[in-house]
């Protein structure tokens, strides 16, 4: 029995605790052997009203790479971008309409609309959030701040706009590792939030003293080290693709550690003819136009009798539903706001971040 047949023969829904590493592995791509890779039949309808109001209303839509593979390509049709969330925020800015349309979470609307006070920003959803800023709330981040005077600030780009006001610079992932060498080069200890996960992998990378705020993300964390050597043993010729929120037993498993742009630009240049991603699903689409000829799998996110909350899946980023931006760009409705007062201060921190690396 070959590994489509063995898949095809377990029973999907089933996780038995004598399942073999490899029945497992098997299982686990029997329920994600193509999501994320196009629009479905159903979308047509709604894509072709969003494109027209999008283009007549000259709107930008700004996608995450992990929103619906739909929006995803209703944002590259329509002249937006799909993108991570360093250049979502630089598209926002650079972009001529003063309408912005932010298929992503709520950190994302508010960066840009710190960055384009003078546009219009508006998201398909107010509740989209996301786990890291959650756990995060400014009150107590201040006083982790406050008790800690003698330590630059640096705070990942997923937090509230009041966390970043609090912050001396932001940082994505994709720069994080240079922005911490720099710092640490000019002699400066560093409080870290909120990724705990980013951030030691970080320190790891640079030796700097950085204290960790405790965060995560629920999506990455969940990832296992053994669901991925499981999978290696079936697909040995497999590269292992790694984003930096996950795990340090996955990250050390990895054969490229990078943001999703990082990631993507990675899967082109790898020779191999299979890749294990371990980041959200959503990834696939872009990575999959990028790397036609090559297959992805999904790295485990379930071991034996363990149960996972998000499976690969961002539960904050799925709720840029269709419908929903349908709705949101024919009511105007989801307004993005910033108390100016906040935004002026993140600014601060944000630009230096933009400023960095042009
Ligand atoms: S994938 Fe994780 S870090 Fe990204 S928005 Fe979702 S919870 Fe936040």
């Amino acid at each position: 029995m070959d590994v489509g047949e063995l898949a095809m023969a377990l029973d999907s829904d089933r996780v038995s605790s004598n399942m073999s590493p490899r029945e497992l592995v098997l299982r686990h791509l029997s329920h994600i052997p193509t999501l994320g890779l196009k629009p479905t039949a159903d979308d047509v309808g709604t894509l072709e009203q969003l494109r027209e109001l999008l283009t007549d209303n000259n709107v930008s839509l700004i996608a995450h790479y992990y929103t619906n593979p739909a929006i995803q390509s209703l944002a590259e049709e329509s002249g937006g971008i799909v993108s991570d969330s360093l250049e979502m925020a630089r598209f926002g800015q650079r972009s001529e309409s003063q309408l912005l349309i932010v298929a992503g979470v709520a950190f994302m609307g508010e960066t840009a609309k710190i960055i384009s006070p003078n546009k219009r920003v508006l998201m398909p959803s107010h509740d989209a959030t996301c786990s890291l800023d959650i756990g995060c709330p400014a009150s107590q981040f201040e006083e982790f701040c406050d008790n800690n005077p003698d330590r630059t600030v640096v705070v990942y780009a997923n937090t509230s706009a009041a966390v970043k006001a609090r912050a001396d610079w932001v940082v994505t992932s994709s720069i994080a590792v240079e922005v911490i060498e720099y710092l640490d080069s000019q002699g400066k200890k560093i409080l870290w939030a909120p990724d705990r996960y980013l951030g030691s992998y970080v320190q790891g990378k640079t030796g700097a003293d950085m204290l960790l705020w405790d965060g995560s993300c629920v999506v990455h964390e969940e990832f296992k080290a053994q669901g991925v050597l499981n999978m290696l043993n079936i697909y040995p010729d497999a590269a292992i693709l790694v984003h930096p929120e996950s795990p340090s037993v996955v990250i050390d498993l990895a054969d490229f550690v990078g943001s999703t742009s990082q990631l993507i630009s990675a899967a082109k240049k790898m020779p191999n003819p299979q890749l294990i991603v371990a980041t959200d699903r959503g990834i696939l689409y872009k990575m999959q136009q990028a790397v036609p000829n090559k297959q992805l799998l999904m790295a485990p996110t379930a071991g034996n009798g363990a149960t996972c909350s998000s499976c690969g899946d961002c539960p904050w980023m799925a709720m840029n539903t269709m419908d929903r931006l349908l709705d949101c760009l024919t009511s105007e409705k989801n307004e993005v706001h910033v108390d100016p007062h906040i935004a002026e201060k993140a600014l601060v921190a944000v630009n230096r971040m933009l400023d960095f690396k042009k």
